[in-house]
């Protein structure tokens, strides 16, 4: 197959390496400011399902390798393969059914915008932390979002979905339609043999009421901290959260490279009388002498995107990992250290533990998604400029090695995937062979799989730009 017959097949665009456009098209790709290396040979920008079909078929037929696109955000920026780089931005419609509880949605439609519809119509979804985020590669990689306590993983909300195969044929997945690639779908992530060209997912009845209330405390007294996170999550129902952030204040706040620890409660509740008496017992529960308090505020879920994405600024380099842990003392000890000697002080992590009234903490129906902590650590690396890469990247990696005696697995979504093994860490033994194995049925060829992390995991390293 020529690119010529591509070109005709396809009703969006085509742009072969060398072309106009093509740098631009490749550097936004990826959303981290990090790029990686790989230069592919095409870059398809799909706008119907019959684009992504004939670049699939392009790519089989070339013995190219195919990687989808939905909003370039895994932090390891592997959506950008050799081969055929396939787009999938303009998918992004949300068709919401508010009598039967079911958005259909595109693979590129982002947290913010669902959460925005969603909310208009008095629904909501355990849409991710960051609004620029899209559903494709979330609710692939498992997709933890917010009231996760009580919804569970986004993915195990996913009723159905349209798949395009190796082959270049349309699939209808479900639990009863495919179920075996329906398994695959909630969590194999970047190892999916396919690609999801839509999703149905059923819908949440949106909180009546939603506020958070936070306790700031000097880095240096995060033992206290963590000793009163693990209260909480003895106590607190599943509909609230309570995160622990260690981040420097924010450069409004004048307080200079300081780091602090910030306990973040985060309530979706039946009323504000509610929510009130529960942060109030909760402040019984931290610990005294914050030195920042905010009082508990309604918020809306746009609103909390607003808060959120700001640790998160476009153009920002990234390198990120994380752990699945059952030692908070030790996991949050070793987050805090971290960031405390951080070569940028924009570098943050977010710790959670899921208490044991949490969705979380009762283990995982039978998917893909297969390894889980009770505690979660993410450290965000996060600089500016391309000559810090290497000293940020070292300082990430040594830290996070510092915990592999308490680290049980990772999440896909946020691990490391440059590094040797880190793909195997995010799924259990079992689950890992059966991905492969089927990936070997529906993939034969390998033109999916992700190349990326599959040679990572087989030869122990990937080049990213400037390492
Ligand atoms: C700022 C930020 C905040 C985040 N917050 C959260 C969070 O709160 N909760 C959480 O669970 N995760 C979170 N993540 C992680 C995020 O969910 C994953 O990195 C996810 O892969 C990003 O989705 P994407 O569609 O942009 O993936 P991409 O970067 O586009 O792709 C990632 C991988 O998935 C494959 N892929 C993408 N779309 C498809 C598709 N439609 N079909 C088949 N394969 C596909 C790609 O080929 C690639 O291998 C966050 C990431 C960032 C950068």
């Amino acid at each position: 197959m020529y690119i010529e017959d591509l070109r005709i097949q396809v009703s969006g665009h085509v742009i072969a390496e060398g072309e106009a456009g093509f740098t631009a098209a490749r550097e936004g790709f990826v959303w981290n400011g990090r790029k990686p290396e790989a230069t592919p040979r095409v870059i398809v920008q799909a706008t119907t399902v019959a684009d992504v079909q004939a670049a699939v078929r392009y790519a089989a037929a070339n013995g190219y390798q195919a990687s989808a696109r939905s909003s370039g955000h895994n932090w390891s920026g592997i959506a950008l393969q050799d081969g055929v780089a396939i787009d999938l931005s303009a998918l992004n419609t949300v068709t919401i059914d508010r009598l039967k509880r079911i958005a259909e949605v595109g693979p590129a439609a982002k947290n913010l915008a669902l959460a925005i519809a969603l909310t208009a119509e008095g629904l909501a979804f355990p849409v991710g932390h960051c609004g620029d985020v899209a559903m494709g590669g979330y609710l692939l990689g498992g997709g933890f979002g917010w009231n996760e306590g009580t919804w569970g993983p986004a993915c195990h909300l996913i009723e159905k979905a349209e798949v395009v195969l190796a082959d270049g044929s349309v699939v209808m997945v479900s639990a009863n339609d495919h179920s075996d690639i329906f398994w695959a779908l909630r969590g194999a992530g970047p190892l999916f043999f396919g690609i999801v060209t839509r999703y149905w997912l059923r819908l949440m009845p949106l909180p009546p009421a939603m506020a958070v209330t936070t306790w700031t405390y000097p880095l240096a007294r995060v033992a206290e901290v963590t000793a009163s996170m693990k209260r909480l999550a003895n106590v607190l129902p599943s509909f609230a959260e309570a995160s622990l952030s260690f981040a420097a204040a924010p450069p409004a706040a004048d307080m200079g490279d300081a780091k602090f620890a910030t306990v973040i409660l985060t309530v979706y509740g039946g009323s504000m009388t509610e929510i009130t008496g529960l942060a109030r017992n909760v402040g019984d529960l931290v610990p005294e002498g914050a030195v920042v308090h905010t009082p508990t505020t309604p918020i809306t879920f746009a609103a909390l995107y607003g808060i959120v994405d700001q640790s998160f600024p476009d153009g920002g380099r990234y390198g990120v990992d994380c752990v699945w842990s059952e030692d908070a003392d030790a996991t949050f000890a070793g987050l805090a250290r971290m960031v405390a000697e951080a070569p940028s002080v924009q570098s943050n992590a977010i710790c959670v533990i899921y208490g044991r009234n949490s969705a979380l903490h009762r283990g995982l129906p039978d998917a893909a998604l297969s390894v889980i902590g009770s505690v979660c650590g993410i450290m965000h690396g996060t600089w500016t400029l391309p000559e810090d890469d290497a000293q940020n990247l070292v300082w990430l990696r040594a830290g996070m090695d510092a915990l592999d005696p308490v680290t049980k697995g990772r999440y896909v979504g946020h691990a490391d995937l440059a590094r040797p093994g880190r793909i195997d860490a995010c799924y259990s033994a079992e689950a890992r062979i059966r991905i492969a194995s089927l990936a070997a049925t529906y993939d034969p060829q390998g033109v999916f799989g992700n190349h990326t992390v599959r040679d990572a995991a087989a030869q122990g390293s990937v080049a990213l730009a400037a390492e």
